[in-house]
């Protein structure tokens, strides 16, 4: 049986790719860029870093800033109209996942028209919008390598996951450097997000050995190095490493998926408005017990490659260990319960059924390794309470 690998044409890595952007929108052979970023970026200077970069390379560009944490329909439609209406030939996404993935979605709705529901998975959108050169700024989604993109719903507050070679950037620039200014609490959710791309990769029922080379490699970049970047954000090596682990992982779950924590995940975050790594971290420590006796040498694989076991030491023992990190992870890192983030247990617990269901419909939980009857994700929910 064979595999589809879906890449970025072009990865840049390391300090100072970012500063390529000119010479890439050239080598596209493009004259004028989109820049969507957020407010954020344009305050620490990094757009108009792009902005002066292109503008030496004869580039004209403009901005679309008013992208949102966790991006909406609503938020990104005037990118969207600036691209019908302009003649752009080339998006830039500078940011976190958030840029990245509005980005995404302007190039192909700005392209083909239509809403983002239109475009939602199962569908695969194959459709090439307007290319698009990623310039992520946390450590991360991986969004840069990945082709899904998660927009929100106003309407009903669904995390659409959409899916397919249209939302693949065509060129990511991976400069850690950018990540140096990431508030540790970010820092934190982000990084917690990149070990759980790596982690769900690898024991997802859609892995495969190209798959698994890349989610390994990320975890044992990221686990290492997730409490040294969460301490002193000027950790350059750490910072690094994470970044490129990020990217990795990205390129992991791109190739094979995510799995139960992410679908149980993303109603959290529509329906309470937590940043997705942050709903990620609380789940992690749950769904990996749940899920860990369904692929028990798998998970020992991760605690190993995270530098919590040696190869001598039985799966249970390495199992073992890996749950403690887990938790300590998020105890070390502050990662708060839903009633700490502010969460109502009201509406926590009388909507239940909808996050369940939810969950269920985005198709993540059937990658799982154990997977969940709806009554099984109610249950997780409540001991996540
Ligand atoms: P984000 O982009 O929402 O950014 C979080 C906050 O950090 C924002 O306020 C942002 O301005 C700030 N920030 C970003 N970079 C910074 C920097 N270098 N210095 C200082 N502040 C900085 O966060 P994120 O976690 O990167 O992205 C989350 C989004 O990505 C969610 O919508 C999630 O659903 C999506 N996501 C997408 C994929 C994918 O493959 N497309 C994968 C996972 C998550």
């Amino acid at each position: 049986m064979s595999t589809q690998i879906i890449l970025p044409r072009i990865l840049e890595i390391g300090a100072g790719a970012s500063r390529k952007v000119g010479e890439m929108v050239r080598g596209l052979d493009c004259r004028r860029a989109l820049i969507v970023t957020d407010k954020i970026m344009l305050q620490l200077g990094y757009v108009a870093r792009v902005r002066e970069d292109l503008k030496a390379l004869n580039i004209d560009s403009d901005v679309f800033d008013d992208t949102v944490p966790e991006p909406t329909t609503s938020s990104i439609e005037a990118g969207v109209e600036l691209v019908k209406n302009g003649q752009y030939d080339v998006i830039v996404g500078l940011g976190g996942g958030s840029p990245i993935d509005s980005a995404k979605a302007i190039s192909i709705l700005g392209k083909y028209g239509g809403n983002m529901r239109d475009y939602k998975f199962p569908r695969l959108v194959t459709e090439l919008g307007l290319p698009i050169i990623a310039i992520p700024t946390t450590a991360g989604t991986g969004s840069e390598a990945t082709r899904v993109t998660v927009i929100t719903d106003d309407s009903n507050d669904e995390k659409m996951l959409c899916m397919g070679i249209g939302f693949m950037p065509t060129i990511a620039l991976v400069d850690f450097e950018l990540t140096l200014s990431v508030p540790a609490r970010t820092t934190a959710d982000t990084g917690i997000d990149a070990l759980t791309h790596a982690l769900e990769a690898y024991v997802s029922k859609k892995a495969n050995a190209f798959s698994d080379i890349q989610a390994l490699t990320a975890m044992k970049l990221l686990a290492p190095n997730l409490r040294r970047v969460f301490n002193n954000g000027q950790d350059r090596d750490a910072r690094e490493a994470m970044m490129l682990g990020s990217t990795l992982a990205g390129i992991a779950f791109s190739n094979a998926s995510v799995a139960l924590v992410h679908g149980m995940s993303r109603p959290i975050g529509a329906f309470y408005h937590v940043p997705h790594g942050l709903s990620n971290a609380m789940l992690l420590p749950a769904v990996t017990e749940y899920s860990i006796s369904a692929a028990v040498s798998r998970y020992a694989d991760a605690a190993r490659a995270m530098g919590l076991a040696q190869l001598g030491d039985s799966d249970a023992v390495a199992n073992q260990r890996l749950m403690t990190e887990l938790y300590a992870i998020n105890r070390e890192l502050e990662v708060p319960t839903p009633a700490q983030f502010g969460i109502s247990r009201e509406h926590f617990f009388k909507n239940l059924i909808t996050k369940a269901d939810q969950a269920l419909a985005s198709g993540s939980p059937a990658n799982n390794p154990r997977v969940p009857t709806a009554d099984e994700i109610i249950e997780i929910y409540k001991q996540l309470w």
